[in-house]
């Protein structure tokens, strides 16, 4: 057993008291224990406690006292316990110590009365009874709290700044002007690469620095010595290591001055931004890449960039692109650095890039492993040998369908897994941009020939309103693009098609179904067309219907034809018919006078015949032969008339004379037709005029027809015929009878060639059809216009306009 103060007794405690007593930075203490303790030989936790809390302080000088806080009569009675009440662990191992070594120095963290905390260095000395039991300690103190407190700052802060320096990699120096020398923390020696122990000053610096970065750095540091530089600035540079590894490094200093102005040193921190950079230039490049990918439409203009943003990241001298073309085993090149001409298809057995697409997995070669695949027959190599090869499946899905490759030819381990790792990256865009312009290929075909189409077409949003026309719609109806943006397709309705084929129309179409059909639409201006239409839904991949889409052409020639096609149908048939009705009524207009002509003419040929009977007969022979000749000039003229053969033949003549020869005729007629008891008033001419210039016989032959017509088709009552010169110059003759009229149907048709309001072979009335037609023709010719108004079963009135001179 060491240590302690033997044979201990009370005379030796008021010794000790007395030599501590006035001391004043010492602080001096007895504890004692009630009763003498064995010392045992492996102690306790519990025997430790006891010792702790049953020794009382019996002798303390003031400085002990002041050490905790107090005054002397107060820590007098306290236990050990008290001292270490907040770190009770580090007062059982103090205890423990001087329990086994009966003497101990050491500095204990021990808590003052107040309860701040308090650093004692002390030394103890254990007081033993002759049996060597422990009768209490004896210790001499001092308060080191501020050295110790001081000396933990320093070590905080160094580790602080270790932790600092770790964490945000950055390291400090300090270099002082003229000295070459400086303080540099230790981040300093390996970011520049160097020896701890090395050192480190100006031109070691200067060498290490990029031959690129080395001008701008010593222009700085001229500037600087100078004085030129006052505030903080920036460096970043690149540095060559030792060891060939070429990192980036930003740098912060700040230059210090001293009192008259003379710069004097730098702080600094120094940082290593070379993944910083290196990840700034990954995100620049796959930015540049993807914006490549969506703004150019030209493949080789995109390879050229993703070759040109490669090479700012991968040392390559190389790169290519190529599809694999399974049916005939070869590699359609796309790309290759350098290859400015037309690309070609080369034989892929054998080829690294065929095994690239064969195992689906990206290959990193150097030019071992290149030399002994080529020995042992499982590659064949291709064009200039690399030394480093990597290549990268292109896949649609999971399916490779080509290869991105990159070479060097001059460096083995030129290519590294991060280089792998991004150009498996590059593959993945690629492969978007490549099926991107594909589509977008399509698209541009698909919407240029939707532009150009020469049918119409309208796309509309799933409610009907339009979100799309061509310029083909916009030609159709007039209403131009920007007009028609969200209308609904009804602005074109006519109004002239039921409701229900617009209805049987959505009800196809929402039931995802194509409907077709003929529409009548307005056009902007108003005019009606017509269209032949195809509209069918566009669904999502979800089968919903998002769209629907018009497709349609403008049918109103088309129609306009069928109709035109249809009428002219319709008008063979009818002048075919009106063609054998003629014939038929022609050939008994001809028959009947030729009938009378011939049998009268027969008759002539008997010898007893009387001079009375003769001339009768004579005179029937004549009348039908002026019949049969009227019908033929009536033929003549109106072929003359189709063929505008007819001139005309003015002459100035007498106008009363004119119809009273006209009169004479028609009573001839009357007389002929028995139809005597028909009142026939020819007005007195309610106009100055005597004489008219015209054509003598066709106005004749105008007024004769129409009063022929007026007494055939009448029974009773009168004729009239009434001539007025309502405008200078112009004579209005007009016939009127109290006939059977004409129904409304024909009044518009009956002046047409061989129109006959009856012109079944059963009718009552004789005629050919001519005479309206002719007495038209002849108007029309003399310059006039002739019109007809009639009352079924009530009579007609017949009015014709001429000029008069
Ligand atoms: P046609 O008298 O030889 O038949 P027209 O050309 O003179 O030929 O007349 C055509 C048709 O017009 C007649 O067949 C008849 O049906 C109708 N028509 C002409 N004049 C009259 C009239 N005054 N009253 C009733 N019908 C008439």
């Amino acid at each position: 057993m060491a240590g302690g103060i033997t044979n201990y007794s009370d005379g030796d405690v008021d010794l000790l008291s007395g030599l501590f007593a006035a001391n004043h930075s010492t602080g001096f203490f007895i504890c004692q224990l009630d009763f003498p303790l064995e010392i045992p030989q492996n102690p306790g936790d519990f025997e430790i406690d006891q010792l702790l809390t049953n020794m009382h302080v019996t002798h303390a000088n003031p400085a002990f006292a002041s050490q905790y806080g107090a005054k002397v009569q107060d820590v007098i009675g306290l236990t050990p316990a008290v001292f270490f009440r907040k770190n009770p662990e580090e007062g059982r191992d103090t205890m423990r110590e001087l329990l086994i070594n009966n003497q101990l120095s050491r500095i204990t963290r021990e808590y003052r009365l107040d309860g701040e905390d308090v650093f004692i260095k002390g030394e103890y000395y254990a007081l033993l009874d002759p049996q060597n039991r422990i009768k209490g300690y004896f210790g001499i103190q001092h308060d080191v709290s501020t050295e110790v407190k001081d000396e933990r700052l320093i070590k905080e802060q160094i580790h602080l700044k270790s932790i600092t320096e770790e964490i945000t990699q950055t390291a400090s120096f300090e270099w002082v002007v003229g000295s070459q020398l400086g303080e540099f923390s230790k981040g300093v020696y390996s970011i520049l690469g160097i020896e701890q122990d090395a050192k480190l000053n100006k031109d070691l610096f200067f060498n290490l620095i990029a031959s690129s970065d080395l001008k701008k750095a010593k222009a700085l540091f001229k500037k600087l010595a100078a004085g030129k530089l006052k505030d903080s600035f920036v460096l970043e540079i690149g540095i060559k290591r030792r060891d060939g590894n070429r990192r980036n490094l930003w740098s912060k200093m700040t230059p210090v001055f001293d009192e008259d102005g003379n710069f004097v040193k730098i702080f600094g921190a120094i940082q290593d931004i070379t993944e910083r950079s290196r990840k700034e230039l990954l995100t620049d490049v796959i930015y540049k890449i993807s914006e490549a990918a969506i703004e150019l439409s030209d493949f080789k203009e995109f390879y050229k960039t993703i070759q040109l943003e490669i090479g700012r990241l991968v040392d390559a001298n190389n790169m290519f692109v190529a599809f694999y073309k399974a049916a005939t085993d070869e590699l359609d090149v796309q790309y290759v650095t350098g290859e400015s001409k037309r690309f070609k298809c080369l034989p892929a057995a054998g080829t690294i890039s065929k095994l690239v697409i064969t195992e689906n997995c990206s290959l990193l070669l150097d030019n071992d492993t290149l030399l002994d695949l080529d020995k042992r027959g499982k590659i064949k190599r291709i064009g200039k040998s690399s030394k480093t090869w990597l290549g990268v499946p292109l896949r649609e899905g999971n399916e490779p369908f080509g290869v991105l490759v990159v070479q060097n030819y001059e460096r083995t381990n030129a290519l590294n897994e991060e280089d792998q790792a991004l150009l498996e990256f590059i593959s993945i865009q690629l492969v978007s941009a490549i099926r991107r312009m594909n589509d977008g290929e399509q698209i541009e075909i698909l919407r240029n020939s939707i532009q150009q189409s020469p049918v119409s077409v309208v796309i509309t949003d799933k409610k009907g309103d339009i979100e799309y026309v061509n310029p083909k719609f916009e030609e159709v109806t007039g209403y131009s693009f920007v007009e028609s943006l969200g209308q609904n397709p009804r602005m074109l309705k006519s109004g002239n098609q039921p409701e229900s084929v617009y209805k049987e129309l959505w009800d196809t179409i929402t039931k995802g179904e194509e409907w077709r059909g003929e529409f009548q639409n307005k056009k902007k201006d108003g005019t009606l067309y017509w269209e032949l239409a195809s509209i069918s839904p566009i669904k999502n991949p979800k089968d919903e219907i998002t769209h629907f889409v018009a497709v349609k052409e403008d049918i109103t020639t088309r129609k306009r034809m069928e109709k035109d096609l249809i009428l002219a149908k319709d008008k063979a048939e009818e002048s075919d018919r009106l063609k054998t009705a003629f014939l038929a009524n022609m050939s008994h207009e001809v028959r009947t006078p030729m009938n009378g002509i011939l049998g009268f003419a027969e008759l002539l040929k008997e010898n007893e015949l009387s001079k009375e009977d003769f001339d009768r007969y004579i005179e029937i022979i004549n009348s039908n032969g002026h019949q049969l000749l009227g019908i033929i000039e009536d033929i003549i003229t109106v072929s003359n008339l189709e063929v505008k053969q007819l001139k005309l033949n003015l002459s100035e003549f007498d106008l009363i004379g004119f119809l009273d020869n006209i009169r004479m005729t028609i009573e001839m007629e009357r007389k002929f037709l028995s139809k005597e008891h028909i009142d026939l008033v020819f007005h007195p001419l309610n106009s100055p005029i005597k004489w008219i210039k015209t054509d003598h016989g066709k106005l004749q032959q105008v007024l004769i027809n129409l009063l022929k017509n007026a007494l055939k088709f009448t029974e009773r009552g009168q004729i009239q015929l009434k001539m007025t010169e309502d405008s200078p110059g112009f004579g209005t003759f007009q016939v009127t009878d109290s006939g059977i009229g004409i129904p409304d149907s024909m009044l518009g048709i009956i002046f047409d060639r061989f129109r006959q309001v009856d012109d079944s072979n059963t009718r009552s009335f004789g005629g050919t059809g001519l005479g309206l037609a002719i007495s038209r023709g002849l108007v029309e010719l003399m310059g006039g216009e002739i019109w007809v108004k009639s009352t079924l079963n009530q009579g007609s009135v017949f009015t014709f306009t001429i000029p008069l001179n």
